[in-house]
């Protein structure tokens, strides 16, 4: 038995085999092969590509629950074209013929290939250039050792990794996941906020091993400890630990249907934060009185093209089906800083977190913006949506958006298309945000706080840098002021405030959120009925 001391993302106890999740070198260069060597390299790539093609296929049974057939349908696509026969032909000719190595054989059979569509007049095949892009990047990734790995056993894992990023994060089966291990990451990255909304307990500041793999280990997120093959005595310790902080949960059952309500008869919103269709089911689960920020990106990330206006309607749609009237907030597109689409193609930034990014992207992008707001308009006659803009530092960006949003109005409205009436409102998460909080008031039906980058932006700490965590304090009364502020300039001209980030699930704060007259708490799905108790018992 070895213990390892942590850092606690999120609280719970998981205990079960290791999976050590590497990332390969990612090597396409040229090799000459031998004669000899010609069959065992033709059955390298045979062996990867059929390895692709279960991938693809697993992925897409579950993308079919998640997020419908029309999104999902994209990996039936990529996994029937690693079965083109000009594809594999061309694969055949590299290794057979030129005798190089399967890797650079996949990479040019894909670059020259993905050339070949794009050059189509027809929009659909002309598509199918960034899949054959991808399903290439598979296969070699495979080729090369084994990243991009399904998880294929049957048994959820406790997933080791010296990092993982956003769109990693969002690929992985959440049901094959017992809790996650970093070496890298700060409690405050997305892939954080993740596992808090997958509810699993996740630690990270863990040195990885990768002889770990297979083996039994234990983590606790209470105390931030990894243990690695616990001694029998250990074991039932954490076992007793488990099924005691299951027994709280299922007291917390009781608080499903009750009202969030103070002994004195205040009343708050508490609403959930999600990352995907799948996850209002989450919401759902644990009784959320709406969705208060539905992170969009999510739908960009982890892909190699942009989704369509009829992807993003089926999703938003089916989120707000879900919520059956209840109050649905979906923040427009915020990629930029960790969350990264290379299909994007955002330049390498000096200081991401203050570079393109959210807001930014889409005014100076459009098409991208009224593709999204038309899929949200549309989807909101099926439901209670309001949109969210993210990252907003003036009112003149504010009118810039809401010009944008007439105009797409306007369209739908010649064409006949109906939608809802659509409370539109701005995150408050730049220090600028706080102080134009009077004006924008007059411009928006709401505010949402974003402490996360609040917090980042106030404290100029990188939210992102695991060495500065101990610097990074949300409760700093420069934060605090300005919720406060924020609450106020918004409630003189009938904004109604929430809070998004990650500080209004604290509940050492709950009490002084009520106070300042915060109006809606948005938090991960799991925190909703920990803070319900909490609200009736003050
Ligand atoms: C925030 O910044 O607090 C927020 C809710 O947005 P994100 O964490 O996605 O940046
Ligand atoms: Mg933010």
């Amino acid at each position: 038995m070895k213990r390892y001391n942590g850092k606690s993302i999120y609280k719970g106890i998981a205990i079960g085999a290791i999976k050590v999740f590497n990332k390969a070198e990612y090597d396409t260069s040229k090799r000459i092969i031998l004669d000899s060597e010609v069959e065992a390299e033709i059955q390298r790539y045979v062996k990867a590509r059929d390895t692709a093609v279960q991938q693809l296929q697993a992925i897409f049974r579950r993308a079919v629950n998640e997020v419908g057939q029309a999104t999902a349908n994209i990996f039936d696509v990529q996994s029937m074209l690693l079965g083109d026969d000009d594809y594999t032909d061309s694969v055949y000719n590299y290794i057979q013929n030129e005798h190089t190595n399967a890797e650079y054989a996949v990479f040019q059979s894909g670059e020259v290939i993905s050339q070949i569509f794009s050059d189509m007049d027809d929009e659909y095949m002309k598509a199918r250039a960034a899949d054959i892009k991808d399903v290439s990047h598979r296969v070699i990734t495979i080729l090369c050792g084994g990243a991009d790995e399904s998880l294929d056993s049957d048994q959820p894992v406790i997933l080791a990794a010296d990092e993982l990023t956003p769109a990693e994060t969002i690929q992985l089966d959440k049901k094959k996941i017992l809790a996650f291990v970093t070496k890298y990451g700060s409690s405050q990255s997305h892939t954080a906020i993740l596992a808090r909304t997958m509810n699993i307990p996740a630690l990270t500041g863990v040195i990885i091993d990768s002889s770990w793999n297979g083996k039994q280990a234990v983590v606790d997120g209470f105390t931030g400890e990894f243990i690695l093959e616990p001694d029998e005595e250990t074991l039932k310790a954490e076992e007793e630990k488990r099924a005691e902080a299951l027994k709280k949960l299922e007291l917390l059952q009781q608080l499903k249907g009750k009202e969030t309500v103070t002994k004195g008869g205040q009343k708050i919103n508490l609403y959930a934060n999600i990352g995907s269709v799948a996850d209002a089911d989450l919401a759902l689960e644990n009784d959320a009185e709406g969705i208060g920020l539905f992170r969009s990106e999510f739908l960009y990330i982890g892909r190699s093209t942009y989704p369509t206006e009829e992807e993003q309607f089926v999703a938003y749609k089916n989120v707000a089906r879900k919520m059956q009237g209840k109050k649905v907030i979906i923040r427009t597109l915020d990629i930029g800083a960790d969350k990264k689409a290379d299909y994007f193609k955002l330049d390498a930034e000096e200081n991401p977190a203050l570079g393109f990014r959210a807001i930014r992207i889409c005014l100076e992008r459009p098409e991208l913006f009224k593709t999204q707001l038309r899929a949200i308009y549309r989807a909101s006659a099926f439901g209670n949506l309001a949109i969210m803009y993210p990252m907003i530092i003036s009112v003149d960006e504010v009118k810039k958006i809401k010009k944008i949003s007439a105009d797409v109005r306007s369209a739908l409205n010649k064409e006949n298309i109906p939608y809802g009436n659509v409370e539109q409102g701005v995150m408050i998460e730049t220090p600028a945000a706080v102080l134009m909080s009077e004006d924008l008031a007059q411009e928006v039906d709401f505010f949402s706080i974003g402490t996360n980058d609040l917090t980042q932006y106030t404290l100029a700490i990188d939210r992102q840098n695991s060495k500065l965590e101990s610097f990074y304090d949300p409760h700093h009364p420069a934060v605090l002021k300005q919720i406060q502020m924020t609450v106020e300039n918004g409630h003189k001209h009938g904004c109604w405030v929430g809070i998004c980030g990650e500080l209004g699930a604290d509940m050492d704060l709950t009490e002084t959120f009520l106070k300042m007259g915060v109006d809606e708490l948005s938090v991960s799905p799991s925190r909703i009925l920990p803070i319900r108790e909490k609200i009736r018992s003050l």
